[in-house]
């Protein structure tokens, strides 16, 4: 299920020191991601590679079977989607505006995903992290009790929309479900669904029911373990294993591959905004 128009797989452009310094003086890479690919191979991996490091700690013929990397594109594509997450003059990317229902939601025509998870599992944090290139776009943030949460629609240049759903689980608006379910069903733009999972903690009761939602909808989604810098290598190995595991048996929609990120190191957040670029067409 490679997304097309990829170039050169990670490993190999990792053999190639050359191609990675002619990328990183490259016009086309912007200054930001240029000192990315100058740090040294072992961190650029970690930042850009998440998966590979865990995979590291399993021995060789384990990694083989297990197919933990479909998406697994160059830093050549990667340094291609951070521009498209870059503002600029003829790249504008902005707050859009916030609907409770899904009538009152944006006419946006572009291809969309969408954002979902507990409350407390990272997700202002990943939205902020993905914008950080658009520095003007504000996530709007509303979690004070009795305030009524909202979906957040963020335009992305000309090339697709980003919407930040409310929080479910502890504190989440009586309507919650209906509005969520609703936008879900009836979102006919909706190309992917990112459900957040703390990588901490795993798959808990809530996060199932948003995973049935997807299911009986026959959604693609993709699952997100947020948080991956709390947790000691080896857990997050453990979870990681186990979470496929759970892809692999229990899911029909789920991509099946996770994408574990951190909103502090930025580990993964790359790859992430390569996997949008690449599933709403801005790769091709
Ligand atoms: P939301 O309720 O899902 O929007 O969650 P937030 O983004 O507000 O994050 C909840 C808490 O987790 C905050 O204290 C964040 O600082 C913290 N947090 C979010 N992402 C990360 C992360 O990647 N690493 C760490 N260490 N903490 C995080």
């Amino acid at each position: 299920m490679a997304a097309p128009g990829l170039r050169l797989g990670a490993e190999r452009l990792f053999e190639m020191p050359a191609v990675l310094e002619r990328l990183s003086r490259s016009n086309s890479t912007s200054q930001a991601f240029a000192e990315v690919l100058r740090l040294p191979k072992q961190q650029l991996r970690k930042l850009l590679y998440p998966l590979q490091e865990v995979e590291r700690f399993l021995a060789p013929d384990g990694r083989q079977n297990l197919h933990l990397r479909i998406f697994d594109p160059s830093p050549e594509d990667i340094a291609r989607a951070d521009n498209v997450f870059t503002a600029t003059e003829r790249n504008r990317i902005d707050y859009v505006s916030s609907a409770v229902r899904i009538d009152h939601a944006p006419d946006l025509p572009r291809p969309e995903v969408c954002f979902i998870g507990r409350s407390n599992v990272g997700k202002s944090s990943l939205i902020k992290a993905l914008f950080s290139l658009a520095p003007e776009v504000e996530v709007r943030v509303s979690k004070k009790p009795g305030h009524t949460k909202k979906m957040n629609f963020f335009k992305v240049g000309k090339h697709f929309t980003v919407v930040d759903m409310p929080g479910y689980g502890y504190r989440a608006p009586e309507d919650f479900v209906d509005m969520v379910e609703t936008y879900l069903k009836e979102r006919r733009n909706l190309k992917r669904t990112f459900l957040l999972v703390d990588s901490v903690v795993g798959i808990q009761k809530t996060d199932n029911i948003a995973i049935e939602m997807c299911e009986e909808f026959a959604l693609p989604y993709v699952i997100v373990l947020t948080k991956i810098d709390k947790s000691s290598k080896g857990h997050l190995l453990k979870q990681v294993l186990q979470i496929q595991k759970f892809v692999n048996t229990k899911t029909q929609g789920c991509f099946p591959q996770l994408f574990p990120v951190s909103a502090v190191t930025f580990s993964g957040i790359h790859l992430l905004r390569c996997f949008i670029a690449s599933i709403t067409g801005n790769l091709d």
